[in-house]
C-alpha cells in the first residue's frame, strides 16, 4: 500500500486535477473558437470582414496552442516539472483568450459579447485550475486585466462601474477557489486517513498481540506467497520451525505473567537474529514460531539458526526448572524447498525435525543433509 504524506498526497491529487483541467479548458476553448468562426463567417457585416483574417489566424495559433496545452502533462519532460509547467501553460492559455477578447471587442467591435466571453473564460479557468493557487492565478491575470482595460474603454473613461466590477470578479475567483479547494481537500484528507486507517487495521490483523511479530495468519499468507515465488523464480526457500524447551515447567515454576515476558523475549531475539527485510518470523502457536527465509540455501538457513541460538544463550534467561540448561533454550527443525514438494509438506518436514531435535536432547537443531 503507498505511504504517501499527506502534502505528497494534495500535490499528486493537485497535478492529476491540473491534467483533467487542462484538457477539459482545452477541449472547451477548442469548441468556442470553432462556433465563433462560424459565426463570424455566415455574418457578413462589412466591419466583420475587415477583420476576420486576423481572427481566423489567431484562432489558428491558439488552437494549436489548446492542443499542446490538452496533452502537455502526459508528457513526461513537463510531467517531472508540473509546477512549472502548468503556470507556464495557464498564462499562455490565458494570453491566447485575452488576445481573442481584444480583437473581437477592438476590432470586432463586440464589446457586449466580449465581456460575455471573459466571464465565462474566468468561469473555466476558475474550475479547471483551481487546484493549485499560482496556476489559477496565473490564468486569470490576462483574461481579468483584459477586460477590465475593455470595461474602461467602454463605459467611456467612467471609473467606478469597472472598478466595482474588477473587485466583483477578485471575490467571486477567491472565494470561488477557497470553496471548491475547500471541498478538494476534505477529499484528500478523508481518503488519507481511511488509508492510514486501513493500514493499521492490516497491520493489527497481522501482527501477534502478545509479541507483537507476525502472527498465524500472516505466517498463512507469506508461506503460501513466498513459496509461489521460489518455485517460479526455482530459488531457494529455508523453514525453520522453534519451540521453547520444557516451557510447561517454566511456566509452572514462574506463573504466566512470566511465561508470558519469557516468550517476548525469545520471539525478540529470533526477530533480532533476521538480517534481511524479506525474511520473517510468526508466533505458530503458544511457544512455537516459525521462520521463512526467502532466497537461502541451507548454508545461509544454518547461520541463522546458529545465530538464534548464539543471540538466546548471550540473553541467559534463566530456567528454574530444565532438564537442559541453567537457561531458556530451543530446538530447531530445519526444512528447505525443493522441487516437488508441496508447502505443507514443506513445515511437516520442518515440524519433524523440530521433534527430532526434541528427541535428541533439546537445545539443538536437525536437519536433513539430502
Ligand atoms: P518441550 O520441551 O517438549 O517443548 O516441552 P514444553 O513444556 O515446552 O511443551 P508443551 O507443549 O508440553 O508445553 C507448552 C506450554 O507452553 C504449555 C503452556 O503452558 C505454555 N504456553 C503456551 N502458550 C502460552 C502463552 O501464550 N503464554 C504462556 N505464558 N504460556 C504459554
Ligand atoms: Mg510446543
Ligand atoms: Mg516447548
Amino acid at each position: 500500500m503507498d505511504e504517501l504524506s499527506l502534502t505528497a498526497r494534495v500535490d499528486k491529487a493537485a497535478l492529476t486535477n491540473l491534467s483533467t483541467g487542462f484538457r477539459w479548458a482545452s477541449a472547451v476553448s477548442l469548441f468556442f473558437l470553432l462556433m465563433m468562426t462560424f459565426s463570424f463567417r455566415i455574418e457578413d457585416t462589412g466591419i466583420i470582414d475587415s477583420y476576420f483574417d486576423q481572427f481566423f489566424l489567431l484562432a489558428i495559433i491558439c488552437s494549436l496552442v489548446f492542443i499542446f496545452g490538452a496533452n502537455l502533462l502526459n508528457i513526461p519532460f513537463f510531467y517531472a516539472r508540473w509546477k512549472i509547467a502548468s503556470i507556464a501553460y495557464a498564462s499562455t492559455f490565458s494570453t491566447c483568450w485575452a488576445a481573442i477578447i481584444a480583437l473581437i471587442s477592438i476590432g470586432g467591435d463586440y464589446y457586449d459579447a466580449a465581456d460575455i466571453l471573459s466571464d465565462i473564460m474566468l468561469m473555466i479557468v476558475l474550475l479547471g485550475f483551481f487546484s493549485y493557487r499560482p496556476v489559477l492565478y496565473a490564468g486569470i491575470l490576462p483574461i481579468l486585466f483584459v477586460s477590465t482595460v475593455l470595461s474602461f474603454v467602454s463605459a467611456k473613461n467612467a471609473f467606478i462601474l469597472p472598478t466595482e466590477k474588477l473587485i466583483a470578479a477578485c471575490l467571486v475567483v477567491e472565494s470561488g477557489r477557497r470553496i471548491l479547494y475547500r471541498w478538494f481537500y476534505n477529499n484528500i484528507e478523508k481518503e488519507h486517513e481511511n488509508n492510514r486507517l486501513m493500514r493499521k487495521l492490516s497491520d493489527m490483523a497481522s501482527r501477534d498481540q502478545l509479541t507483537d511479530i507476525h502472527n498465524r495468519r500472516f505466517f498463512e499468507y507469506e508461506l503460501d506467497k513466498q513459496f509461489q515465488r521460489t518455485k517460479r523464480t526455482q530459488s531457494e526457500l529455508g523453514v525453520v520451525m522453534i519451540d521453547i524447551d520444557h516451557f510447561k515447567n517454566y511456566n509452572d515454576r514462574l506463573g504466566h505473567v512470566e511465561g508470558d515476558k519469557c516468550i517476548r523475549n525469545v520471539a525478540n531475539i529470533i526477530q533480532r537474529s533476521l538480517k534481511r527485510s524479506t525474511d520473517s518470523v510468526s508466533r505458530y502457536g503458544g511457544e512455537e514460531f516459525v521462520v521463512l527465509l526467502p532466497n537461502t540455501d541451507l548454508a545461509g538457513t544454518l547461520q541463522v539458526v546458529k545465530r538464534i541460538k548464539t543471540n538466546l544463550a548471550n540473553k541467559a534467561i534463566v530456567h528454574p526448572d530444565s532438564n537442559t540448561s541453567e537457561w531458556v533454550t530451543v530446538s530447531q527443525g530445519i526444512a528447505q524447498w525443493r522441487q516437488h514438494i508441496g508447502p505443507e509438506s514443506l513445515i511437516k518436514e520442518a515440524d519433524y525435525y523440530l521433534y527430532k531435535a526434541k528427541q535428541l536432547g533439546r537445545n539443538q537443531y536437525y536437519y536433513s543433509a539430502a
